[in-house]
């Protein structure tokens, strides 16, 4: 038997390329920017393995220039808007993702993010550095208050529960649009005009798809109360970023705080950066260390099982086993 070929598109954490090294010889891009999408097409070219990030867009073109042989494509992340799905499963190959491992980090990079925009934490930390700070002021870099105030969440799935979690302990009342979410921690469904009227604090949730892309726009944000915090950790393209910039500088709403943004990195120029009431941070929802060695492991995981012919341990189009095995049974009748 050949030994398969496998291509890791840039250095994961050890417990993840040693589990993938005990069963094979990977190539891997050693370089800290992501290849091109030519050098990646170049390099995976042939690989039956390919485990990637959310850096990398693996589009149908991708899958086709890799070769019909790719058994299995691993993603180091929850979220595989990077990977084209459905032409994966046309073509029968298996997409792999890192499911809950990452959920408590995401839940408490959102709420120091919340917390931050609300308390003016960043601005507040430069005005120091500035020399500004001359004394205490009964109405300097006054914020928000949490206890009583009231979170809506969209998309109440691992991470938004997680969130719901949170907030219980700070005594906030808890809304959640989520259309086939049951509730939990106290969290309410109502319909998204409902929770966008009411909330103090709104932090996204959805994965970006095309139903999501752009969730957050102009009428979304006009729908907010003027004292409102938004917070983003899902992904960049559920908001657009125009709008935001507007009701920010205009003062619709009172804060955001965002961990993604379309594109990544965010250019130097955007509009946003020039904001004091916008918190921008590079992308690190579930940059702990723990977290990142768990998910370098699920990600091995998947690409171990993918490659020995396994069913993936998370794997995000569990409808090509049953396309695999009716054309299995149909091939032994
Ligand atoms: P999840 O468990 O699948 O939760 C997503 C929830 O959103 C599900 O309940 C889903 O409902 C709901 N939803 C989908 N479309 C919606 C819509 N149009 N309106 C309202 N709700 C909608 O996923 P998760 O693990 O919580 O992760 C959520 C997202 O966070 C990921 O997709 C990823 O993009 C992002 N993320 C970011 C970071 C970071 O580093 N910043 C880290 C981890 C994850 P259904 O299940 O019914 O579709």
């Amino acid at each position: 038997m050949t030994r398969p070929k496998i291509f890791i598109t840039r250095f994961i954490p050890d417990p993840g390329l040693n589990l993938v090294k005990e069963h094979f010889l990977p190539d891997i891009w050693v370089q800290d920017l992501p290849p091109s999408r030519t050098e990646l097409v170049e390099l995976a070219r042939g690989v039956d393995g390919l485990l990637c990030l959310l850096t990398d867009n693996i589009d149908c073109e991708v899958m086709d220039a890799i070769g019909p042989q790719l058994k299995v494509i691993s993603n180091m992340a929850v979220g595989v808007d990077n990977v084209d799905v459905a032409a994966a499963t046309l073509r029968g190959i298996p997409v792999g993702n890192t499911p809950g491992v990452l959920t408590d980090a995401t839940a408490d990079q959102t709420f120091a993010l919340m917390l931050s925009a609300a308390r003016r934490i960043v601005e507040a930390d430069r005005f120091l550095k500035a020399g500004k700070w001359v004394t205490w002021h009964p109405s300097l870099l006054l914020g928000a208050d949490f206890a009583g105030s009231t979170l809506g969440i969209i998309g109440f799935g691992r991470i938004g529960q997680a969130v719901a979690k949170r907030a219980q302990g700070f005594d906030m009342r808890v809304l959640y649009h989520s259309p086939y979410a049951k509730p939990a921690y106290g969290a309410h469904p109502v319909d998204l005009d409902t929770l966008l009227h009411e909330s103090d604090f709104v932090s996204i949730h959805v994965p970006l798809k095309s139903e999501t892309k752009h969730l957050v726009n102009a009428e979304f944000l006009s729908k907010m109360k003027p004292n409102a915090v938004l917070v983003n950790t899902a992904r960049g393209g559920v908001l657009d970023q125009n709008a935001l910039h507007h009701a920010l500088k205009s003062n619709q709403i009172f804060a955001a705080a965002l961990d993604v943004t379309d594109p990544e990195p965010l250019p130097m120029d955007s509009s946003l950066l020039e904001l004091e009431n916008c918190i921008i941070v590079p992308h690190l929802g579930s940059a702990s260390k723990k977290t990142r060695d768990m998910m370098s492991l699920l990600a091995a995981q998947n690409l171990v099982a993918g490659l020995k012919g396994e069913r993936l341990p998370n794997c995000v189009n569990p409808e090509v086993y049953n396309a695999l095995s009716s054309r299995n049974s149909i091939g032994t009748m």
